[in-house]
């Protein structure tokens, strides 16, 4: 079992203990006159700050999820929820977390902000963990452990039972980053909250559910972890249009599974052709929206891609990852074309 008490920041338990405000804050509702938060009476209807607790967007996601709106925290997008765990759970200086190597590089850039030390396991060649290495890793400091399934830049799915070991043995938070499970059939971890009480689920409104310009986020956790999210967060974190647009997405789930249904014979087909392009040497399989691809001169491919104004990502400095290109899948037409571009692509030497 784990002691959440005993793993919060001891200020963040102290600021819970003593805050006046209860931890799930209340809704203003529309009473008569509202003339208590300082607002414009005049520019309706965006002069009244936004629901607090979001709660009919949470309703909505938790019929749809299966899951109870009490295990959801929303945000301004993972990358606000990744910051949250450091401020919420590790003392700068003291505490550290353990994360796989490689992977998403956010966990790394709010270690740094936070100033935690972060220490990177090394995965294996085919990318998968082994959890008594990530273990062997922990110390008494060690408050949380990163876990992204499907990884990136690798597009794999983590072994789910080495996955299962790290939440077993594991007396701290593990945080696992499933950004990209909605385009795996494969069951994910955020089904199963009810399971493991130290384990934190991220999702996000940017891939999947193709709303990145909304800033829209998911925390899964169970209560105890969601009431601490709930309790620390800004007032009125999510704004009014991110909420309404929020509740639009999740009506249009049709379109989305649509979407998605092309996005992946479009990988499968980006994947095969990559496979027998000259400049390529390996490509990964995926469980994502992007592929890795291992070239014979990443630079050289990345720089040509560059002059006609193509942009993939560059993966050559991360571990595992050397010439690697990791490339999105987009629609048909620019598939098409990064694909026609590289079958006329000539290495200078
Ligand atoms: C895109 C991505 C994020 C950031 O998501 P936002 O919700 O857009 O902030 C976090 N983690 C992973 C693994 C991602 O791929």
């Amino acid at each position: 079992m784990i002691d959440l008490q005993k793993l919060i920041r001891p200020n963040i338990r102290e600021f819970i203990s003593f805050d006046y405000t209860p931890k799930e804050k209340q809704e203003r509702g529309t009473t008569h006159i509202m003339l208590d938060a300082n607002e414009n009476p005049y520019n309706k209807p965006y002069n009244r700050y936004p629901s607090e607790n979001q709660t009919t967007l949470k309703e909505e996601l938790a019929k749809l999820k299966g899951v109870k709106s009490k295990e959801i925290f929303l945000n301004n997008g993972s990358t606000e929820a990744i910051d949250m765990c450091y401020r919420i759970f590790c003392q700068p200086k003291i505490d550290n977390v353990v994360s796989i190597d490689p992977t998403c590089e956010l966990y790394k850039r709010y270690a740094i902000l936070n100033e935690v030390e972060y220490r990177p396991v090394r995965l294996n060649e085919d990318f998968q963990l082994k959890a008594s290495e990530l273990l062997k890793a922990c110390d008494k400091q060690t408050k949380l452990i990163w876990l992204c399934s499907p990884n990136t830049p690798s597009g794999n799915i983590l072994d789910v039972e080495e996955v299962e070991k790290v939440l077993n043995e594991f007396t701290g938070i593990v945080v696992i980053d499933e950004a990209y499970a909605d385009f795996s059939h494969s069951r994910n971890f955020r089904e199963r909250v009810s399971e493991f009480p130290n384990m934190i689920v991220l999702n996000t409104f940017s891939k999947a559910w193709a709303n990145a310009a909304i800033r829209l986020g998911a925390v899964y956790a169970q209560e105890a972890i969601i009431n601490i999210f709930n309790a620390v967060k800004a007032p009125y974190n999510i704004s009014q249009l991110t909420q309404v647009q929020g509740l639009e997405a999740l009506k249009h789930r049709y379109d989305i599974e649509d979407w998605n249904k092309i996005l992946l014979l479009e990988r499968k087909r980006m994947i095969n052709a990559f496979s027998t392009l000259a400049c390529c040497k390996k490509v990964y399989p995926s469980n994502a929206n992007f592929f890795l691809a291992q070239m014979k001169d990443a630079q050289k491919v990345y720089n040509y891609l560059c002059e006609k104004s193509i942009k993939v990502k560059n993966c050559s400095n991360l571990s595992l990852c050397n010439n690697c290109l990791r490339i999105t899948i987009g629609s048909k037409a620019e598939n098409a074309e990064i694909l026609g571009i590289l079958r006329y692509y000539k290495p200078t030497i």
